[in-house]
């Protein structure tokens, strides 16, 4: 038996088959040609590139549909490199000037492509170094013919070994067949760590040695929830996760029985719990899992992979969906939040330091024609039912008054032209910046709702990317900093009789369950598909324990105190909370 240890990405134990999958990188030798044959190379490199794409588009549409936007990003960004100059030109260049053949040259000016990602500063060109390699695979499998991976011969289930794998690879995962992965490579935020979650598959990554230590048929326990990978365990070990799994198992199913119930503690103190959404066919998912509406709508999506911009009456026809859908429970739409980690079009000017640059409400006030077009299709859309609006990332009053101003504009102009609409739309902030949480009583004074986005605040409070994994165990809502501006948040908030609400993973996180209703937060919008765990533990508690829970976690000086201490009251009243946790897409 050996026991390695990686990085937990999805939630779940499994035990199962090994079936281990080593580097498959194909290596073309060189092939000189003749100078009459230099047509002919870089036809066939003109149509293997073509049909890349072809297939390329195919998977990004499957992707989006079967596992969400955020899985099928990644071929979005293989089809922009295979569309670009300055990659295919200086293959062509090669095949011109060394007369070579249209797969060395491939192969050649990937891997220099492949090396200059690997050596940059930033981590997240580092990071797509294993996309290259995908690229670099599947337009040579077009040039040179089938290359079948090992992994298409896979015909029973097992657990994948393998130092990282590519998204294509990862894209025609067989849930059938895979029931658990264990990489070498690979952090939260990786292709392979979303589609696992999103596949309900558990995982661990970044588990090193993984490779050379495992053959295939060798028993495996991945033990997704800790980060646990257990090679040939022994019959004493295989048990104890056996019972694991049947506590999960147990658990689940009676989480789904919950949706219907209402999310009540023990003691009477009704909680709202909402959905997060990026699309609106999420709503179904809302709504099958229990949720009372949704917290927040993240519109990027109607500006994303396109190069014009959403007309008023297509956002006008999503959002109205949305509300219909709905049936008269509460829609908050964000306006757009573009920027940052969410840069869209070739006109985005690159900027220095996105995360603090031109991003969100900052955008939109500078692009008002644009905004205002969302204010419209958004108003119009309150006439068919209750929608508020939320303002991402502000940070000072002035943004809020301004952003209101338009809002008051564009109501004008609407009711010049007799269109309806709600004359009354909430307007709320997102309280995501320290500069928002510090002077939040100034926000509750002026705005009709706050909401705390815990996210990009532990990203800005804790001066901690979020999307860098190498600064990624920094990166915590556990932190005593993010507890006390939350305090104050919701503190500044009931004062003014604000309504205030939290959107950010945490909200979602059932170990900061007891710690947000002991603050006083009522409302809480997440993942959908986290609902039944969240109010599985609001109908376990009562309310003076968790403000005692509180006013505990208060007296910590660091996040490794709180989160324990969190994570431990919380198995006092679900043992099995932490394992059964359902997959989170995001
Ligand atoms: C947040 O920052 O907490 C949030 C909910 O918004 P996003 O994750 O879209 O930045
Ligand atoms: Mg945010």
């Amino acid at each position: 038996m050996k026991t390695l240890h990686g990085i937990p990405v999805s939630p779940g134990v499994v035990i199962g088959s090994a079936f281990v999958l080593d580097d498959e990188r194909m290596r073309i030798p060189r092939r000189p040609i003749r100078k009459g044959e230099v047509g002919r190379e870089l036809d066939r490199l003109d149509e293997a590139v073509e049909a890349s794409k072809r297939e390329l588009v195919r998977l990004r549409d499957m992707t989006e549909v079967s596992l969400g936007a955020e899985a099928s990003t990644v071929f979005a960004f293989h089809l922009g490199v295979l569309a670009d100059p300055a990659v295919l030109e200086p293959i062509r260049r090669r095949i011109r000037e060394s007369r070579v053949s249209a797969e060395h040259a491939v192969s050649e000016e990937f891997r220099a492509l492949a090396e200059r990602f690997e050596s940059m500063a930033d981590s997240a060109f580092r990071m797509k170094v294993n996309d290259i390699w995908d690229i670099d695979r599947r337009v040579l499998r077009h040039l040179i013919g089938e290359h079948r991976s090992r992994l298409d011969t896979l015909d029973h289930p097992a657990v994948i070994i393998a130092h990282d794998l590519t998204p294509s690879q990862t894209a025609a995962f067989d849930r059938t067949k895979i029931v658990g992965l264990a990489t070498e490579a690979g952090g939260q935020t990786s292709h392979v760590s979303i589609i696992a979650r999103a596949m309900g598959i558990p995982a661990v990554v970044g588990a090193q040695g993984v490779l050379s230590n495992t053959v295939d048929g060798d028993e495996v326990i991945v033990d997704g929830s800790h980060g646990g990978v257990i090679l040939r365990p022994d019959e004493q070990t295989r048990e104890r996760y056996a019972g694991r799994i049947e506590a999960i198992r147990r658990f689940r199913r009676s989480l789904a029985d919950s949706a219907a119930e209402p999310a009540v503690t023990t003691d009477g103190v009704a909680v709202e719990l909402l959905g997060n959404i990026e699309f609106p066919r999420e709503l179904d998912t809302v709504l099958e899992f229990g949720g009372a509406g949704v917290g927040l709508f993240r519109t990027e999506f109607l500006y994303l992979n396109r190069d014009d911009e959403p007309g008023e009456d297509e956002q006008y026809e999503v959002y109205r969906s949305c509300v219909e859908r709905l049936a008269g429970r509460p829609l908050v739409i964000r306006t757009m939040d573009l920027g940052s980690d969410k840069q869209h079009g070739e006109h985005w000017r690159r900027e220095r330091n996105p995360a603090l640059g031109c991003r969100s409400i900052r955008y939109c006030l500078q692009n008002l024609p644009m905004f205002k077009r969302q204010l419209r299709a958004i108003l119009r859309a309150s006439a068919s039912g209750p929608v508020k609006v939320m303002f991402p990332l502000v940070t000072t009053i002035h943004e809020l008054r301004q952003a209101k101003m338009v809002v008051r504009d564009v109501m004008d102009d609407l009711a010049e032209e007799g269109a309806e609409f709600d004359s009354h739309l909430p307007m709320g902030v997102m309280v995501e910046a320290p500069s928002a949480a510090i002077i939040a009583s100034i926000f509750a004074r002026e705005a009709d709702f706050l909401s705390i986005g815990t996210n990009d605040l532990v990203q800005y409070t804790l001066a901690v990317d979020r999307t860098n994994e190498r600064v990624a165990s920094l990166y915590t809502a556990a932190h005593p900093a993010i507890h006390r501006l939350i305090k104050d948040v919701v503190r500044a908030a009931r004062r003014r009789q604000t309504p205030v609400s939290i959107c950010g993973e945490a909200a979602g996180d059932i170990e900061f369950t007891l710690l947000l209703l002991g603050l006083g937060l009522r409302s809480l919008s997440m993942t959908p598909t986290l609902i039944p765990h969240v109010k599985r533990i609001v109908r376990s508690v009562d309310i003076k324990a968790c403000e005692r829970a509180a006013r505990k976690v208060g007296s910590f000086e660091s996040e490794r105190q709180v989160s324990a201490f969190l994570r431990d009251l919380t198995r006092t009243i679900i043992p099995e909370a932490f394992d059964g946790r359902a997959v989170d897409e995001r």
